[in-house]
């Protein structure tokens, strides 16, 4: 194969200037040349893979106009707004647009200014609209969020099927679908729905290494729900709910426990469920409680966690809902929690709405055959990273992903699960096969119940067999015999334990089983996730009081320019500034995701804000990236310890130029402390005029006057005295300062 074109250089140009991008991730170079070369293409790619990138770079960089398709006004709204914060010119034309508007949109499309117009498939192709869009050389089409189409997506709309006239109405331009949705079978129905001529089909990796799953058996939903909230005080979430009414509830007691949080679903009318979406969206929420149904227009690129409080009904729901954590690629947690329960009740209500609409019974079959794979893999034993990438298809080879309940050892294997397993099944054959989870538990722990007695169970040989098991430990174990195939739970409304050839094939010895419990209940579920007192997301040596700050300042200048916080900066700007604390508009300028015109629209008030944090709390400023390391690095060896003589030299040089301690520390890869120590000889040595580069005058003062008091041979006093405001490093500066004045 002839190896493929390089992309312009004015590409790479777009992308730095406007994004603030250094690079282009592999899978957006392919697509991008697609969209370039003008050949139609289908993209999958998870969320968080920067799909509108695509699309966006190549409307810039190209004349002529690129009409997208999106299904949600607010999703237009969203990404029209956030190309007008970098400099980018698009529009959207909806039914929200009033007459000046629309005027102000037609105008920049008509005269070619407009370089990308957001659209809805209904408004493209039922009114003369495209007329115009054709007029202006539309030579590119995207569809974005293109499962739509599909009705085996998990998001059918019908509008998109009208999409099939594209073709028609713009027969020269390609056509571009995108979408996370990774079955192979919506993918085919995608390209033939839209006609898609000869496609590029390009598909992403499907793993999301920055999420961490975690699966528990649902034992107290309140309790377990807040834990998570907990581990994340601040951050974005989203609660999704089976029913409304469970959505009501759940909003009602995390607002009675004092959080944030605001319900979605379809029982709502249009403006309550408005006035949620844009809570959330300006940071004004915290938490979104949702029914699975719905979430499309809820999205938020720093959702930190998602709950689910029940089972979804599908493997694709689930890799959908928890797509929209971290789609900036910050760490970000999925929590499931599940009862055996769910799935009766999923099933009622597939069985339900399929006799609606009459539904055939395939439908309820496949829809069946699904709610099993999505309880298998809850009470499965599988890294959950592996479950879910081979789940589509693709192969997941690291060994221990260390962000899942499995391989972090939030769970672990019960001894002799075999023997357990055997135990319960026989009780199943001593009953008769003719009782539900509750009656065998109970027979197992050898209660004294009055059904019990009047059955006779009190004298079966499995009577008491597992005294010792909590239930909800029980009964989770024979959920997940269930879940791999050895019991069978039947009948609807009271189901039945049901033993079949594999459960004989255990208790004969001849199949084995796995069973997992939880490693220890108390307080165990995640706490390896995060360190107390650091958010989720932040990387190593970023200060979290900065990233609060610097979170209310976007808040503030979000809602001053009306657009949505993250269009400001997102996330993961915010955290490397609380990281590398960047005090120039050359240092914001480098960090990823800072381009032109964002740097000079906010670039000044965060760097006056950097900078007055650095000041008063001492912290270091400019501190370089660290080297990329593994996920597991292991301790950082230490520095060949070279000529430490020769380095201070480098160091008193640098310091005559006035370089900052982080420089220096840069420089020579020697400690803080030991370059600290170094400033103070070199002030005591060389005598320079003024320390104020190295600490501000308000410090000084402070120092001088606690010195005045203390005297200068002891450091502590004088940190003491100043309420242990100013570091120790700060106070030996000015000390040595004041010495050598005397
Ligand atoms: P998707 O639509 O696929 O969910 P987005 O387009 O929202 O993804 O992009 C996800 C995140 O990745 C955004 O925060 C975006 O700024 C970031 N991103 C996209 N492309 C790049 C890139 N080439 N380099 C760095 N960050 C990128
Ligand atoms: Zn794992």
């Amino acid at each position: 194969m002839p190896a493929p074109l390089p992309l312009p250089p004015a590409l790479f140009a777009a992308v730095a200037r406007y994004w603030g991008f250094a690079t282009l991730r592999p899978l957006q170079e392919q697509a991008i040349r697609a969209v370039l070369g003008g050949r139609d293409s289908l993209v999958v790619m998870p969320t968080g893979g920067g799909k509108s990138l695509c699309f966006q770079a190549p409307a810039v960089v190209r004349g002529g106009l690129t009409v997208v398709v999106s299904p949600l006004i607010a999703l237009m709204k969203d990404q029209v707004d956030g190309l007008a914060r970098i400099g980018v010119p698009a529009s959207r034309l909806d039914s929200t647009l009033n007459a000046a508007e629309r005027t102000t949109t037609f105008e920049g499309i008509r005269n070619g200014t407009t370089r990308l117009v957001f659209t809805s498939p209904e408004r493209l192709v039922n009114t003369d609209v495209f007329r115009m869009l054709q007029n202006a050389n539309t030579h590119t089409v995207a569809i974005d969020e293109a499962h739509c189409v599909s009705h085996w997506g998990h998001d059918f709309r019908p509008e998109y099927r009208q999409l099939a006239r594209l073709r028609e109405f713009f027969p020269k331009a390609a056509v571009h679908a995108y979408t996370a949705t990774a079955t192979e079978q919506v993918r085919r129905d995608i390209a033939q729905q839209l006609n898609l001529s000869n496609p590029d089909i390009l598909v992403g990796n499907f793993d999301r290494p920055n999420l961490t799953f975690r699966v528990l058996p649902r034992l107290d939903l309140q309790s377990q729900v807040r834990e998570v909230i907990d581990r994340h005080a601040g951050d974005a979430g989203i609660v999704y709910c089976l029913r409304r009414k469970d959505v009501d509830e759940m909003t009602a007691a995390l607002k009675t426990a004092g959080y944030r949080a605001v319900p979605y679903h379809a029982g709502m009318d249009n403006a309550a469920r408005r006035e949620s979406q844009e809570a959330f969206a300006a940071e004004d929420a915290d938490i979104v409680v949702a029914t699975v149904a719905f979430g499309m227009g809820i999205d938020r690129s720093n959702v930190r966690f998602v709950i689910h409080a029940a089972m979804p009904k599908t493997i694709e729901h689930y890799q959908q809902e928890t797509g929209r954590a971290g789609r900036d690629g910050l760490p970000s947690e999925c929590v499931l929690l599940h009862s055996g329960a769910d799935f009766i009740t999923l099933k009622s209500i597939i069985e339900k709405s399929a006799e609606e609409a009459q539904a055939a019974p395939e439908y309820v079959a496949a829809s069946v055959r699904h709610l099993e794979e999505m309880g298998r893999y809850c009470r499965g034993a599988l890294c959950r990273h592996k479950a879910l990438v081979q789940h589509f298809g693709q192969t997941y080879t690291t060994p221990n992903c260390e962000a899942c309940d499995i391989c972090l050892g939030d769970t672990q294997e019960v001894p002799d699960a075999v023997t357990v397993a055997k135990k319960i099944l026989s009780c199943v054959a001593r009953v008769k096969e003719s009782f539900g989870a509750s009656h065998v538990i109970d027979v197992l722990r050898g209660a004294d119940t009055a059904s019990i007695r009047a059955r006779g169970h009190h004298e079966l040989s499995t009577h008491g067999l597992l005294k010792s098991v909590p239930k909800t430990d029980l009964r989770d174990w024979i959920y997940q015999l269930i879940g791999q195939d050895v019991l069978v739970q039947a009948g609807d409304e009271y189901p039945l334990l049901k033993l079949n050839a594999a459960s004989w094939a255990v208790m004969n010895g001849k199949q084995t089983v796995r069973l997992i419990q939880l490693a220890r209940r108390e307080k165990r579920s995640g706490t390896s996730a995060a360190t107390p007192g650091q958010p989720f997301a932040l990387p190593a040596g970023a200060d979290a009081e900065l990233f609060e700050m610097l979170r209310k300042l976007r808040r503030q200048e979000a809602s001053h320019d009306g657009v949505q916080p993250y269009v400001v900066f997102p996330d993961t700007v915010l955290a490397e500034m609380a990281r590398g604390r960047p005090t120039s508009e050359d240092a914001l300028r480098r960090i990823s995701g800072v381009g032109d015109v964002r740097l000079q629209t906010y670039g000044r008030t965060f760097l006056k804000a950097i900078i007055a944090h650095c000041l008063r709390t001492g912290l270091s400023e400019n501190v370089p990236m660290p080297k990329a390391a593994p996920r597991t690095a292991p301790a950082v060896p230490a520095l060949p310890a070279a000529k430490p003589s020769g380095k201070k030299e480098v160091a008193f040089k640098m310091f005559r130029t006035g370089a900052s301690i982080a420089e220096v520390v840069y420089k020579t890869e020697l400690a803080p402390a030991t370059v600290n120590e170094y400033l103070a000889d070199f002030v005591r040595a060389e005598k320079p005029k003024s320390i104020f580069k190295w600490v501000p005058e308000d410090v000084c003062e402070r120092v001088a006057a606690a010195a005045e008091i203390h005297g200068t041979e002891r450091l502590k006093p004088v940190f003491l005295e100043l309420n242990s405001e100013v570091n120790y490093e700060a106070i030996r500066v000015v000390i040595a300062f004041i010495t050598i004045q005397d």
